[in-house]
């Protein structure tokens, strides 16, 4: 084991990495090691480049032409359509619009339509705040009459009752990386005659998504992390087939109108996922998550699952061997199988800590109350970087200086 971690043999492992090419997509800055793919997915190369023509080209010269000349008004579906393969769907079944939370109360309120007499959301405490406040805000609304219920993670099974409409569940949680059995929990939901909305936030792009084979319902999820499509990149929706012709929209925009140039005084439902769409889509960032996407070209989400697990395993065993006696305990599940494609440790100090590591160049993030957490992204991250990053770590640690004030302040985003 000792031998098999040396840097030589992981520079040997990186030279005969299958995905190891991938890594020329991504432009890295120089003397970073990236471990926060799993927040906020780092710039493309091809994503600059579409980016600069969308602008310079598309929009400078096409001007409103290329609503039509370089489709623009597909943009969603086509976006979507690229999105599903990796999460187990039909190319219809998948579309890109607004922000995650935006999609999340668009699906949970047609959710609850399809479940008339049932008011719950059934979900779990430790749940991403964004999804808790969207279902909180529409227990809110006057004549909603639904409820929230949040439970704890072990109590999801047994809450699942007759009052529950719909099961709102994040695939793999933001802190520990640990991660849901979404083809069991769907079944469950099922048995209790409740729809299931996944939320694929920290997944998709990351792990092997089979939506199908799991007879999943409805899904949601981020463009802009293991997906990098750029900050604030628009979010993605998956609606079965199966609901599509009963599925109603909350927010009927004109992009949701079966004639959006027609301009008729009233609404009428696009066929299929369109009606989902709200307003005019945000034609830049469309195409910067367009161009991201390409990068999963024929690669499959098992060689990416393999190196992931890979990369997380000998991080967990590096950092337990170098700097077990500086009081890190390890918060993601321990079985790869139960984890997503994360590292989280705890530790008192971990902000502090993690402001040093990240002015060495170590780019990971931290989670209150103590959670440090390390994204690991098979497609540019190297083994070699994993060994350079347990390192650094126990040089903050050892050196101890991670206990200069500077590294004690708090900024806005963390
Ligand atoms: C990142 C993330 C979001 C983000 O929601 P936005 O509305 O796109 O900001 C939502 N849910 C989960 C589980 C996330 O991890």
């Amino acid at each position: 084991m000792a031998e098999a971690m040396s840097r030589e043999a992981l520079a040997a492992r990186d030279a005969s990495d299958p995905l190891a090419h991938l890594r020329a997509h991504f432009a890295l800055p120089e003397g970073v090691i990236y471990l926060d793919g799993n927040s906020l997915g780092p710039l493309m190369v091809g994503v600059r480049e579409r980016v600069r023509q969308v602008v310079e080209r598309e929009w400078g010269e096409g001007l409103i032409r290329s609503w039509n000349n370089a489709d623009w008004i597909g943009l969603a579906q086509r976006v979507g359509g690229k999105i599903a393969p990796l999460i187990g769907a039909a190319a219809d079944e998948v579309i890109v619009a607004d922000s995650t939370s935006i999609n999340l109360f668009k699906l949970l309120v047609a959710a609850l339509r399809l479940r008339p007499g049932r008011r719950v959301i059934l979900s779990e405490r430790g749940n991403f705040p964004t999804d808790l406040y969207v279902a909180e805000g529409m227990a809110r609304l006057r004549d909603s009459e639904c409820q929230l219920r949040s439970v704890e993670r072990t109590a999801i099974e047994a809450a699942l009752d007759q009052s529950v409409a719909v099961l709102m569940l994040t695939e793999v949680d933001y802190r520990t990386g640990e991660r849901h059995d979404v083809a069991r929990l769907t079944q469950l939901a099922h048995d209790a005659g409740a729809l299931v909305l996944w939320d694929l936030s920290h997944s998709v792009g990351a792990l092997p998504i089979d939506l199908t084979r799991a007879h999943a319902d409805l899904a949601v999820g981020c463009g802009y992390k293991y997906l990098n499509g750029g900050p604030g990149a628009p979010a993605f929706l998956f609606v079965a087939r199966r609901w599509h012709a009963e599925i109603e929209p909350v927010i009927t925009g004109w992009m949701g109108h079966v004639r959006p140039f027609a301009f008729d005084t009233s609404f009428a439902p696009a066929p299929g996922l369109a009606r989902l769409l709200s307003g005019t889509p945000p034609v830049i960032a469309l195409s910067a998550l367009d161009a991201a996407l390409d990068g999963f070209e024929g690669v499959t989400m098992r060689a990416v699952r393999e190196k992931s697990v890979a990369l997380s395993e000998l991080f967990i065993a590096l950092v337990e061997a170098q700097c077990s006696e500086f009081g890190f305990t390890l918060a993601s599940p321990r079985v790869s199988e139960h984890r997503g494609s994360q590292v989280s440790f705890r530790h008192v100090n971990g902000y502090p800590i993690m402001q040093a590591l990240v002015e060495r160049g170590v780019i990971g993030d931290f989670r209150a109350p103590d959670i440090m957490r390390f994204g690991f992204a098979p497609l540019y991250l190297r083994f070699v970087d994993v060994w350079d990053s347990a390192s650094a770590l126990r040089d903050v640690v050892a050196s101890g200086v991670w206990r200069e004030a500077r590294f004690a302040r708090v900024a806005t985003v963390t």
